[in-house]
């Protein structure tokens, strides 16, 4: 693998490669960000790097190593928790028995410890004393979306490297050029993945389910925009049973409002839905008030989040949009 196979977090990758060149190596970090950002992959990158025999600014990928590594059986490195569930004392015990030992052929030993909050308390404990005392040789890389879920104790003897948000042009460029998706996928996919790469990646695979849910949502905006007030009752029960996926209906929405908006203003090109425009077009007609729709629904979300009743603030935004359509 190399490093440009893996889109964004150029800083990190940047002071990774650095700290190898410049022998400065530390022998803890806590890979930390959103599931989908890539930090598996940046691990098992960092990992190939450190035990490459001719690695300069990325690994070689002809050495001994480096061919191990990429058929996925180099016995100096070691993955745990593959599974993301829980991580028991054993598993660590096994761990700091294999750490305390010679590496097998690279100078070097690399565990990645993957969903590293899933620790029980005594598995946390005694993977403590590992980093109390760590072996010269071994290179421990935690991963976890949140490190404020580690004990702080572990923390503290870790270099935390945060994963930030991939920028949209960087999405779209990496989908260009890894799967040659068409321009309008690529920009629905950049759009709808928040940054966060392995997402994007799985809408233009088809595996996210995220087309068929925006389906479903523009569907139900026309079904609340050409009904009358008895609808909101009606969609309760809709309502509640999606309560867990609220954001993304909400955000589904905005994009959709957004979009009408545009059509509205003859923008057509800053249409994200673009292969729904017609229909954007049909709901400019319908179109009455111009109140701030969005700012609307950017509230709702939030007051969702800080636990306001949550009925309330859907019966709310359904009547806001009603207020605008029709
Ligand atoms: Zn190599």
């Amino acid at each position: 693998m190399l490093y440009s196979q893996i889109a964004g977090q150029e800083e990190i990758k940047t002071s990774l490669i650095k700290s190898i060149n410049n022998n400065k190596v530390s022998h803890c970090y806590i890979f930390e960000g959103p599931k989908g950002m890539g930090k598996y992959d940046l691990a098992l990158v960092f990992a190939q790097s450190l035990l490459c025999s001719n690695f300069t600014s990325n690994p070689c990928n002809e050495c001994l190593s480096c061919i191990k590594i990429n058929s996925g059986n180099h016995p100096d490195l070691h993955t745990i928790n593959n599974d993301e569930t829980t991580i028991k004392r054993e598993e660590i015990d096994t761990l700091i028995e294999s750490v305390y030992k010679k590496p097998y052929e690279s100078d070097k030993k690399v565990y990645i410890i993957k969903g590293a909050h899933e620790m029980t308390a005594q598995a946390a404990n005694t993977f403590l004393k590992t980093l109390e005392e760590p072996p010269g040789d071994s290179v421990i890389i935690l991963l976890t979306y949140n490190a404020n879920l580690l004990l702080p104790t572990i923390v503290s003897r870790c270099q935390t490297v945060k994963f930030r948000n991939v920028s949209k042009e960087t999405i779209k460029t990496y989908l260009q050029k890894n799967y040659g998706t068409s321009d309008e996928i690529t920009d629905l996919a950049a759009e709808y993945s928040k940054g966060i790469l392995n997402r994007a990646v799985n809408i233009v695979n088809g595996n996210d389910g995220i087309l068929s849910k925006r389906a479903e949502i523009i569907k139900l905006f026309e079904k609340i925009i050409s009904a009358d007030s008895e609808i909101i009752y009606e969609l309760e029960s809709y309502f509640e049973e999606n309560k867990d996926n609220i954001d993304i209906i909400i955000e589904i929405i905005m994009m959709w409002i957004r979009d009408v908006m545009f059509v509205k203003n003859n923008l057509d090109d800053l249409v994200i839905n673009k292969d729904y425009i017609q229909l954007a077009k049909m709901h400019v007609r319908l179109m009455k008030g111009n109140n701030d729709l969005i700012e609307i629904m950017q509230g709702t979300s939030d007051n969702i989040k800080s636990n306001v009743n949550y009925k309330l603030a859907i019966d709310n935004m359904l009547l806001k949009i009603q207020e605008v359509f029709k």
